[in-house]
Formats: C-alpha cells, sequence, structure tokens
C-alpha cells in the first residue's frame, strides 16, 4: 500500500512516515499544499492522509480541487482538536475521516486500515486469494496453516498483488508500491523480487506477462 502523507510539521511529517514506514506503508510525504496536491493527482496512492492547516495552499483547497476532478482518493485528513468547524469542512470538501489532532498512532493506523479495507471492499483485515491468507494486522501470510517469512519489501509487494488479483501490474507500478520515495527506484529489482516470492509462495501464483508485467492469482 502507498501512502501520501501531506503533512508540513517538521517533526510530526518525519516520525509518521517513520511510523507508518514500520507497519509495511510504502510512505511519500508532501510538506506544503501545492506538492501534496500534485503528488495526490499521480495515480499510484491508495491513501491520504492529510493536514489541513498547510503552507501555499490549505488541505481543505487541495481536497476540493482533487474531488472537483473527480479523485476519489481515499482522504483521511487531520484537524486540530477543538475546531469542530474545520471537521464539518472536511467533509463538506470529501474526507472519508478525519482524526483531531493529537491523536495515538494506533487509532491512525486503525482508521487508516478501515478506510482502506472500506475502498478495497473487505469485511475484515485478512485478504485471501489463491490459496494464501495475508493478515493486514500482524502482516503475515499463512498458506495450508503455515506461516510464510516474507521481508517487509515481499510483504509489501505480495500484499498489492493480493489487492489486485487477476490484473497485470506492471514492474513500475509494483515498484512504486515496494519502496518510500528516495528507495532505489529501479524496477529491475522487481523480477529479483518476484523470484524470491515465487519459491515463497509457489510458482504458479504469479504469471509473467511477457512484456507487460506480472499476474498474482487467476487471470480475468
Ligand atoms: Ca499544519
Amino acid at each position: 500500500m502507498r501512502i501520501l502523507l501531506v503533512e508540513d510539521d517538521p517533526a510530526l511529517g518525519p516520525e509518521l512516515k517513520t511510523t507508518l514506514a514500520k507497519h509495511g506503508y510504502a510512505v511519500d510525504l508532501a510538506v506544503n499544499g501545492i506538492d501534496g496536491e500534485i503528488m495526490g493527482k499521480e495515480d499510484i496512492y491508495d491513501l491520504v492522509v492529510l493536514d489541513l492547516g498547510l503552507p501555499d495552499r490549505s488541505g481543505l483547497d487541495v481536497l476540493r480541487n482533487w474531488r472537483s476532478q473527480k479523485n476519489n482518493i481515499p482522504v483521511l485528513v487531520l484537524t486540530a482538536r477543538s475546531a469542530w468547524q474545520e471537521r464539518v469542512d472536511g467533509f463538506d470538501a470529501g474526507a472519508d475521516d478525519y482524526l483531531p489532532k493529537p491523536f495515538h498512532t494506533e487509532e491512525l493506523l486503525a482508521r487508516m486500515t478501515a478506510l482502506l479495507r472500506r475502498a478495497n471492499q473487505q469485511i475484515s483485515s485478512q485478504l485471501e486469494a489463491s490459496g494464501l491468507t495475508l493478515d493486514e494486522n500482524t502482516q503475515s501470510v499463512v498458506r495450508d496453516g503455515e506461516e510464510i517469512a516474507l521481508t517487509g519489501t515481499e510483504f509489501r509487494l505480495l500484499r498489492y498483488m493480493m489487492h489486485n488479483p487477476g490484473r497485470v501490474l506492471s514492474k513500475l507500478q509494483l515498484v512504486e508500491h515496494m519502496y518510500d520515495d528516495g528507495a532505489e527506484n529501479d524496477s529491475n529489482v522487481v523480477e529479483a523480487y518476484i523470484k524470491m516470492l515465487r519459491k515463497k509462495i509457489g510458482h504458479d501464483n504469479i504469471k509473467t506477462k511477457r512484456g507487460q508485467g506480472y499476474v498474482f492469482g487467476e487471470s480475468r
């Protein structure tokens, strides 16, 4: 899952990014409204965590602009605790959920999981496909009752594929969901990771579409 975090607070932004990365998300951080809006237009994020008080362009304007352009990406808004009007404005502008500051990381993570689940129309934190069960909460993957040991990068790669079964996913799409910005964005490493994943989850679960990318599970 790739997350766009738009937060100008010089302490909170990097801290949240680190926390979310530890929980298996690939996170890009934008520190002002204009950068955030532009990044959110790229169709690569699964969720946005958006602060409302931002330099250059307010979070509300960013959100309104996305929605007016029919960008339906799930957005969780961060608001000041006492500002009930901000929350109302946030929902009016098209926010999917909000969290007042200061907040506990656990609550943010739980709300993010709920939003992502809703966006993917899942009913639980577990994802099942091709004989594999992936649990978002425990970040584990089980097959035939046995847990498969995966690295963080392998987990992120498999999670993205399991969210998109039967779809052809390009190397570029895959690598974008494996790493944060700043990390090496070389799509050639995808091949190596696919090879390792196949060894762990079964070769037939990932098919190669020559010149296009990879398909997890059954082709549609
Ligand atoms: Ca702020």
